[in-house]
């Protein structure tokens, strides 16, 4: 289905849960989250409906995201029930990695097509700080886990922050020389959390970093593409900030407890919890009509206007 500017929109970023394993510190509190009544969110007959009716107004990909997707018990049949739905040609997935040891290949045959893992550094010392929580060790053995199973596609998602993995670009970088995966960069976005104006990088910072860096050509949808010499994947940079992509923006949003987001940077939220097929249809296109044009002005002082913090919107 088409918004009101021509957008052709046919991604749904759906986020299966609010929880987390992890506590990073752009995206939770560290308390991490408020515990929600398990009636208000979405069941996962529920979920699929909405997939269905999403489906039917030309919706074709859908990334199962969070919170953390694989702490969601779930997370295998929601995965098949998303990947059976006529008219959606491909599911992929965001995590963070720590429980894909257990779950690649069954999420591989679940139908699940393409992953992205998250990955701010390599220093076992500054993941443990940025996560507040995690095992860089254990994340780095979901890569390896991911890389095993057979996704059509692995991609490393870098958050950058000023000051805290600027230095590390290089090492990052060349993840993508020492595996077939895609390293992407993505500014960091003012959505709480405790950061200075200089954390807030532009992406173009990747480019100063890595003047080896060739640009390539093939849709990289939000991202800019290059790659290193003799690399197996590309190196991509996601400016929201620097250099806006809103026009050519497809996507839409689908929370936990069931609000549709047109806009990850706008309060906006159309509710589909308890309706049937049709009513979730109406939802779905209301929503899509009113997507704004763009997602407002955003910078480090000027935060986003989402109304929930990431964690709660799925990323
Ligand atoms: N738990 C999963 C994960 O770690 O990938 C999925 C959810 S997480 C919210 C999805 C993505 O959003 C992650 O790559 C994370 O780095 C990114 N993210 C969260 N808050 C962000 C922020 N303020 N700016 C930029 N990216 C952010």
């Amino acid at each position: 289905m088409k918004d009101s500017l021509g957008r052709n929109i046919t991604y749904l970023r759906l986020s299966v849960t609010e929880l987390c394993n992890l506590r990073c510190r752009y995206c939770m509190p560290a308390e991490g989250v408020e515990k929600r009544r398990h009636e208000d969110m979405l069941t996962e007959e529920e979920t699929a409906l909405a997939v269905k009716a999403a489906a039917g107004l030309g919706i074709e990909k859908v990334r199962l995201t969070g919170g953390e997707p694989l702490v969601k018990r779930n997370i295998l049949s929601l995965a098949e029930r998303v990947a059976s739905v006529p008219g959606i040609r491909e599911v992929c997935l965001t995590t963070n990695g720590i429980l894909l040891p257990a779950l690649a290949k069954p999420l591989r045959a679940a139908g699940v097509k393409r992953v992205n893992i998250s990955l701010d550094t390599l220093d076992p010392e500054k993941y443990a700080h940025i996560t507040r929580i995690g095992d860089l060790a254990a994340a780095l053995r979901g890569l390896e886990a991911a890389l095993d199973a057979g996704f059509e596609r692995v991609k490393v998602n870098t958050v950058l922050i000023g000051g805290f993995n600027d230095d590390e670009i290089p090492a990052l970088a060349d993840l993508s020389r020492r595996y077939p995966v895609d390293v992407r960069f993505i500014e960091l976005m003012p959505m709480g959390g405790p950061f200075e104006k200089t954390a807030f990088l532009p992406g173009d910072a990747v480019l100063d970093k890595l003047p080896a860096l060739e640009k390539t050509s093939g849709d990289g949808s939000v991202a800019r593409l290059y790659e290193l010499p003799g690399a197996q994947g590309q190196v991509g940079i996601i400016s929201p900030l620097s250099c806006q992509f809103c026009d050519r923006c497809d996507r839409i949003r689908l929370t936990a407890d069931g609000r549709i987001k047109p806009c990850l940077h706008r309060p906006a939220e159309y509710s589909i919890k308890g309706l049937d097929e049709e009513g979730m249809r109406r939802q779905f296109e209301a929503a899509i009509l009113a997507k704004p044009p763009w997602h407002g002005e955003l910078a480090w002082d000027a935060p986003s206007q989402a109304g929930r913090p990431m964690h709660r919107i799925g990323g």
